[in-house]
């Protein structure tokens, strides 16, 4: 990973921002920066990176950090990185406002003390990380791959009365003997009636003897994420389950055909709310068409209503349109997808016709 590369372009930022420096916290921004994958560091970013961590994590931060210098903090990351401050003359400091809590705002505040003007940046180092490089495409294909084999194996388990815990299990289970160093979110099996809520996590509630399930879920890969949904029928479809399958199946299709550099995310989103529009299913339609994915599985850009981020090729994204009947069913089909130069990868092998399974 050419961390100093993304750190040039982090100073850039900084500069038109005016700050000096800029103090990042959240973990994924300090992964991205710096390379280093543990979970107490703080790296005061700028002209002189400095990454600060406790002493257990002194081995590994010299082996993992590249482009910034290591200290160990003896004091507290905060008092560490302020002492840095001082030393290096930086008086304009920039900071995570969607990252630092109260209380670290106030530590920080303190160990500075007088003549420090604190600016609250947001999402300066999610920016960079919206476009991915190709050594991070390469890791999400490589995540996207590894989830997608475990697809079909898993459906033999999908039998009525199997609990939505159980089927979880066998897909943690297998994801982990396949190398995932884990889920990139808790895997959601959402069985007959509760396949109408967007987020239902698996549950101790048994598979019905027909119905859809919707299965959402993902692997973390050398610490990049996967997302993909599939909803299947246990038994036969009826028409109006098969109806509203195609219509989500269609508006997927048709975002997905949307997808291009130089289109909006909200352009993305409105292609997928047209088509079911005109099936009148838009009002069940209650989220947005997709996200950016990377280290984190929500990341820039959002693909919602109105969002007029521009498309970029290297941003890996997904086309995930839903519809929910309360009380009834709901379908979700969603792929990660890769914005190239002239369009489009979906980089999501598994194929969407409906599965019933007998
Ligand atoms: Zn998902
Ligand atoms: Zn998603």
């Amino acid at each position: 990973m050419d961390f100093r590369a993304r750190q040039k372009k982090l100073q850039s930022a900084l500069e038109r921002h005016k700050v000096d420096a800029m103090l990042i916290l959240h973990a994924a921004n300090i992964r991205f920066l710096c390379g280093f994958t543990g979970s107490a560091g703080a790296l005061l970013a700028g002209r002189r990176p400095v990454f600060f961590t406790d002493g257990r994590y002194t081995g590994q931060a010299r082996a993992q950090v590249s482009g910034a210098r290591v200290a160990i903090a003896r004091k507290g990351l905060l008092t560490s990185a302020a002492a840095a401050c001082a030393s290096s003359g930086a008086r304009r400091i920039g900071i995570e406002s969607e990252h630092l809590t109260v209380a670290q705002l106030a530590a920080f505040e303190k160990a500075l003390g007088k003549g420090y003007k604190l600016v609250r940046l947001a999402g300066v180092v999610e920016e960079l990380r919206a476009t991915k490089d190709a050594e991070e495409i390469e890791r999400l294909r490589n995540a996207v791959e590894m989830s997608s084999a475990l697809f079909r194996p898993l459906l033999r388990h999908l039998r009525p009365a199997a609990s939505e815990l159980s089927v979880a299990a066998r897909l943690e289970y297998s994801a982990r003997r396949s190398g995932a160093e884990g889920m990139s979110f808790e895997t959601i099996v959402a069985s007959g009636v509760r396949s109408a809520l967007p987020h239902g996590v698996a549950s101790s509630a048994l598979l019905p003897s027909a119905g859809f399930v919707v299965l959402d879920y993902g692997v973390v890969l050398d610490g990049y994420c996967s997302d993909m949904t599939r909803t299947v029928h246990v038994g036969k479809a009826d028409g109006d389950e098969r109806g509203i399958y195609a219509a989500v199946l269609e508006a997927q299709l048709t975002a997905i055909s949307a997808v291009r550099p130089g289109a909006t995310a909200g352009e993305v989103d409105a292609a997928a709310r047209k088509v079911l529009k005109r099936a009148r299913l838009d009002r069940y339609f209650t989220h947005s068409t997709g996200h950016g994915v990377g280290l984190e599985i929500h990341e820039q850009p959002r693909l919602g209503a109105g969002v007029e981020t521009v498309l970029e090729p290297g941003m890996v994204i997904t086309i995930e349109p839903g519809v929910y009947l309360p009380e009834r069913f709901g379908v979700r089909i969603e792929d990660m997808l890769l914005v190239t130069g002239t369009g489009y990868e979906v980089l999501t092998p598994v194929g969407k016709e409906l599965i019933e399974l007998s």
